[in-house]
């Protein structure tokens, strides 16, 4: 309302120039100019003028003395116009002029100094009409005086309406402002979930946050214990800026006390007296505060701490100061659970990865200490078995014989588990060479058992390229011995094409396939996929996984699609760099 005022004083100013500037050409017309009080009144007009125009109403009417200045204003006008009024030949200008200024001071004084204006002017312009003298009091007196009044009401009336419009306004204007500050908060509050990622470094920029925005030197939160059933301070507190590490301080929840009463109500409370008896006061007592703002952190509606917020000096926060750590609390008791959620998983990924490594390690000495006697074993094995060693009795030789075969098994399994490790590792050794295509894979297929029709075409048949060639051949090896074990007794080909510079080679079956659901999972290790009939080939699900383990060592890549007609396709493509001569198609 303050604002309004000034703004219509300051207009009713300039509107009283206007009026003055008016009177003194009628004085002129009327050439009164040297009238005493024709002068007198238009001089002490334009001080009241000049000293109004130089106020800063702004500025002025908020202290004690503004109103008072207005009024003086009004007061000095309606004297001026008053005074003029009683020279001859003005009464009929200045008359209505009363009516305006009353009008004028309705919207700039209060009701008091408003109806004091409005009987002075009234009185004046009666006086004055009494004085030049009248024939007839009641049409020239009585009636202006009273439409001056009525006029004075109206305008009493609106000044009023226009006040409780405008005082409206303000209290809407500072809630929503309030609202704007209170999310602003809120805002800040959450956005330290975004900047941090442990409760370590989330904490005291969650607490200085809140401090700031309180006006507190000191914050600190509370978190619930489940195990021992206490609230224990978590360090670091706020300080004055500063973060401060606190030795374990904590406090059981069934044991009276304010942290645990606001704990267990939910309700936030304001402490003013905590310096007088520290010692009823637990914690926030050993902790220094003289007073301090207690809420409760809910999550979901379950509490799982409280935070404090206090200064060390005397003096009291106000009601809303504890609003508003109220709902501060709520996104700060999300953060603080968010941040140690994250913390939780975090660690949780830390374990497991450790474990995984563990595991690797454990897989990988296990396997090298069983390679180095099984290798001896072998040997031996070798050896007994050659037909100047070899026992007489047939069964004997039979026997040597399995546990030769087991034993190069287990050798197997063994390497398998090693190359697993070392995959995991990411620790897989890369020997690129000049391999060409064409004889590599007839070799390789020389050496595999149970597949009678196996087929190679590498289109160019010339086709260099640049691979590690143990790892390559272990591709092939354990793709063909899939498809003499799967899709026993069907025909197998092997296409090689250099393909934009990349290289894919194809081992095609026309075995049973893989189903659709069973295919991005055989890559896995230990997957081994269930025919329909029962399990007959033997095997550990490792081959696969080693397959794309060496592949992607290698820099490319392995896919598994249906043949055509029914069967497994596996194709490994090689990158360009693998590519050292074709003939582009
Ligand atoms: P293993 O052969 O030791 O069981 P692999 O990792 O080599 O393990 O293969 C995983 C599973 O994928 C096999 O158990 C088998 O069920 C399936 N599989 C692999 N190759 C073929 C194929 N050519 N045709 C049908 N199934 C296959």
């Amino acid at each position: 309302m303050l604002a309004f005022r000034a703004a219509a004083l300051r207009r009713s100013v300039y509107v009283t120039w206007v009026v003055l500037i008016l009177l003194l050409g009628q004085g002129v017309r009327n050439a009164i100019i040297d009238d005493p009080r024709f002068l007198g009144s238009a001089a002490g007009f334009v001080v009241v003028l000049a000293l109004s125009t130089a106020v800063d109403w702004d500025r002025a009417l908020p202290k004690r003395l503004g109103p008072w200045l207005a009024w003086a204003w009004a007061t000095m006008s309606v004297l001026a116009l008053g005074t003029m009024a009683t020279v001859e030949t003005m009464l009929a200008t200045t008359q209505p002029l009363f009516a305006g200024f009353v009008v004028l001071t309705g919207l700039t004084l209060d009701r008091a100094k408003h109806a004091f204006v409005s009987v002075l002017a009234a009185s004046l312009l009666a006086m004055a009409t009494f004085l030049q003298g009248t024939a007839d009091p009641v049409a020239d007196i009585v009636i202006p005086v009273l439409t001056v009044g009525v006029v004075a009401l109206a305008t009493a009336l609106l000044g009023a309406q226009f006040e409780r419009e405008a005082n409206r306004s303000a209290e809407r204007l500072e809630e929503l402002t309030q609202q704007r500050v209170d999310f602003e908060r809120l805002y800040a509050v959450s956005a330290t979930l975004a900047g941090a990622e442990s409760l370590d470094e989330g904490l005291p920029q969650l607490v200085g946050t809140i401090c700031r925005f309180l006006d507190a030197q000191v914050g600190v939160v509370f978190l619930y214990q489940p195990e021992d059933h206490t609230l224990q301070v978590v360090s670091p507190m706020w300080v004055n800026s500063h973060t401060l590490e606190v030795a374990e301080l904590r406090t059981k929840v069934s044991e009276g006390g304010i942290l645990p009463q606001v704990f267990r109500s939910g309700k936030p409370m304001r402490l003013d007296r905590i310096g007088e008896t520290p010692e009823h006061y637990g914690i926030l007592g050993e902790l220094g505060l003289s007073q301090a703002l207690v809420a409760p952190l809910r999550v979901e509606g379950f509490s799982v701490g409280v935070i404090a917020v206090g200064d060390p000096y005397r003096g009291t926060f106000r009601d809303e100061q504890l609003e508003q750590l109220a709902s501060l609390a709520a996104p700060a008791a999300l953060v603080l659970s968010q941040l140690g959620r994250y913390e939780a998983a975090a660690e949780m990924t830390r374990r497991m990865q450790e474990i995984a490594r563990m595991k690797t390690d454990f897989v990988s000495v296990v396997s090298h200490e069983l390679r180095t006697p099984l290798t001896s074993i072998i040997g031996s094995l070798d050896t007994v078995v050659r037909p100047e060693l070899a026992p007489q009795s047939e069964s004997a030789r039979d026997l040597l014989e399995s546990a030769r075969r087991q034993a190069t098994r287990l050798q197997r399994l063994i390497e398998d588990l090693l190359m697993v490790s070392r995959i995991d590792r990411q620790a897989v050794p890369v020997f690129p060479e000049s391999i060409e295509l064409q004889p590599f894979l007839e070799d390789v297929a020389s050496s595999i058992t149970g597949i009678d029709q196996l087929t190679i075409a590498v289109d160019p048949p010339d086709l260099v390229i640049r691979a590690d060639p143990d790892h390559l051949g272990r591709v092939f090896i354990n793709l063909l011995e899939n498809a003499a074990k799967y899709a026993e007794g069907s025909p197998v080909e092997i296409i090689g094409r250099a393909v934009k510079s990349r290289v894919d080679i194809s081992v095609i079956d026309h075995g049973p396939g893989i189903p659709a659901a069973q295919r991005h999972r055989v890559f896995e290790r230990f997957t081994q996929v269930e025919h329909s009939d029962t399990r007959t080939a033997g095997g550990t699900g490792l081959g696969l996984s080693i397959v794309k383990g060496l592949v992607e060592a290698m820099d490319g890549q392995v896919a598994l699609t249906d043949t055509p007609g029914g069967g497994a396709t596996f194709t490994i493509s090689l990158p360009p760099a693998s590519v050292e001569t074709f003939s582009p198609v």
